[in-house]
């Protein structure tokens, strides 16, 4: 059997895939043309987030039978074509959680200590302690919109920093919420109450635009908002607003409406903003479980 890895994966991605005896072929994000000759005699394609699997690719691949995504999105293949021919589209959703949710709370530290403007005012000679004052996160009430994977990894996290912490999902994980001492509200309760509002839902039509200005005016003024889950989950207009303006006090970005980020954008200009280019799962280990779980995948298809 032949595997085509058409993205760059982990080493030991490779290794789960010689060791069950494949021929593995590796071609970094090879574009239509070279990946419908490449794929006319492999068995399973390997994909992150490039190159597209195509309906063309897929129909010209008589021996096709699983296609694996390392990573969790799975926009970038065709899923009613697969789905025609019985191929298998596996992916690799939990291997990031964890980093991502590290990511969420060195927003809110960074937030709440103000270490980015710190750092930026060091670098032009300022010395500006007075004017990083910042609070702690213990005993605080953190606000989890979206009590998944990555919800529930920071929820147990901030159990052990102490934080109370309050939950929002439609579809509600009274075990999981009982583990980390969570309570479930309605949102409007959550983003009232909360010092730091953390957002964790996928995107859908329900959740475009779930943070809207109407929404932000329900936050407390000294709350910070973070959004690790993605760009158009919140009206970025409104935010842009509400930091202006002070119905928020900040915000740690992840993701964006626009990315990369228009360069000039308005909030490079605020202060009271921490952003970072949509690295959530830029880590060796998210990059090596991703990998690892989706060629296991991969193997348990081919192999039956
Ligand atoms: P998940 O599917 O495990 O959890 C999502 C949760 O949101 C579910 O519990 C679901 O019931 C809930 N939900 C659905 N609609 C909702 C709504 N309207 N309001 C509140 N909750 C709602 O997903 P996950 O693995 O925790 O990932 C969450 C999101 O994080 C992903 O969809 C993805 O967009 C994003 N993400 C970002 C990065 C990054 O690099 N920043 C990396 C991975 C994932």
């Amino acid at each position: 059997m032949k595997v085509l890895i058409a993205a760059p994966l982990h080493e030991k991605a490779f290794d789960v895939l010689k060791n069950a005896g494949f021929e593995v072929v590796y071609e970094e994000y090879p574009n239509e043309e070279r990946l419908l000759e490449l794929a006319k005699d492999v068995d399973a394609i390997i994909v992150r987030s490039k190159p597209k699997v195509t309906r063309k690719v897929i129909e010209n691949a008589p021996n096709l039978k699983v296609i694996g995504r390392a990573g969790v999105g799975l926009d970038n293949i065709d899923l009613d074509a697969a789905k025609e021919r019985g191929i298998e589209v596996v992916n690799s959703p939990g291997a990031s959680s964890r980093s991502v949710a590290e990511l969420a709370l060195a927003l809110m530290f960074n937030v709440a200590r103000k270490i980015a403007f710190a750092d930026r005012k060091m670098r032009e000679g300022v010395w500006a302690k007075k004017q990083c004052m910042g609070f702690e996160l213990e005993g605080k009430t953190l606000g989890i919109v979206g009590f998944g994977r990555i919800g529930y990894n920071i929820a147990k996290i901030a159990k052990a920093m102490g934080m109370s912490i309050l939950l929002y999902d439609p579809y509600p994980n009274e075990e999981r919420a009982k583990e980390v001492g969570g309570k479930f509200v309605e949102l409007e309760e959550l983003l009232k109450e909360s010092d730091v509002v953390t957002l964790h839902v996928p995107l859908l039509d329900s959740t475009y635009h779930l943070i809207n200005e109407e929404r932000l005016k329900l936050m407390k003024p000294t709350a910070i908002l973070i959004n690790a889950a993605r760009g158009p989950i919140i009206d970025t207009n409104a935010l842009v607003k509400a930091l202006k303006e002070g119905w928020i006090a900040g915000a740690g970005l992840d993701v964006f409406e626009e990315e990369p980020l228009p360069v000039g954008h308005e909030l490079t200009k605020l202060d009271n903003v921490v952003l970072t280019p949509h690295i959530g799962a830029s880590t060796v280990e998210a990059q090596m479980r991703a990998g690892v779980e989706v060629a296991e995948k991969v193997v348990k298809v081919l192999k039956g």
